[in-house]
């Protein structure tokens, strides 16, 4: 059963945060984010097929977005919005990366950055359980994708130099590690394969041209 409430259960979005590569810190303040990985979830979500998905994966897909579209603000961004702007954000998502990785380049719309100020101290309700003297944000307003298109800029800003082509497929991905160069285990499996399939035929040609020559040559002595 699906929950249409219009608060994201803060379960559920912390789960679905953890699955796009949010992580708590605790050397550092709050939640830190792995640019790569957030990253690899829009590259992953600019290729999904929504009207082929499953209610269910459509569902926790919706939710990954509200999370993304929540998260460090004091918005919440109901079901029905996300369902109005997800195809027209999906496509935007697909142009900026198709646009960047065909011509080394893209701008991205203007965005309306606003900056958000805590001062425990002010707070009317004091603030017992905040620890810091001062709270700093930058955020854009989640509404219409616009604060989602803004995080995918945080993410090429920081793990851009990570996406590549895959060698064997074409696929793009985000390189976990700096020297990998396919998508996945099993292009890197084929790939492999065929560079060693590769190597033995050329050394069957080397053989045989080689043992061709020899007899030549004792062909020829035999004449003389
Ligand atoms: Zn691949």
């Amino acid at each position: 059963m699906t929950n249409i409430s219009n608060i994201l259960d803060s379960e559920v979005r912390a789960r679905a945060l953890v699955r796009i590569g949010y992580f708590d810190d605790t050397k550092k303040r709050g939640r830190q984010v792995d640019y790569r990985r957030l990253l690899g979830w829009f590259v992953d979500f600019s290729r999904k097929d929504l009207a082929k998905m499953s209610p269910a994966e459509q569902f926790s897909l919706r939710e990954e977005i509200r999370a993304l579209q929540e998260e460090g603000l004091n918005f919440t961004v109901n079901d029905a919005s996300v369902i109005t702007h997800w195809i027209q954000t999906q496509e935007a998502v697909a142009h900026y990366l198709k646009t960047l990785t065909e011509t080394g380049q893209f701008y991205s719309e203007p965005f309306q950055l606003k900056f958000s100020f805590t001062i425990p101290q002010f707070l009317p309700e004091g603030a017992a359980q905040l620890k810091e003297r001062i709270y700093f944000g930058e955020f854009v307003e989640p509404f219409d994708g616009k604060g989602l298109l803004y995080l995918l800029t945080l993410a090429l800003r920081h793990a851009g130099d990570r996406l590549r082509y895959c060698k064997h497929c074409s696929t793009l991905f985000v390189q976990a590690r700096r020297k990998q160069r396919f998508c996945k285990r099993e292009c890197q499996q084929v790939a492999s394969m065929r560079a060693l399939r590769m190597i033995e035929r050329e050394a069957r040609k080397t053989k045989r041209r080689s043992s061709q020559a020899n007899r030549r040559a004792s062909h020829g002595k035999k004449r003389r």
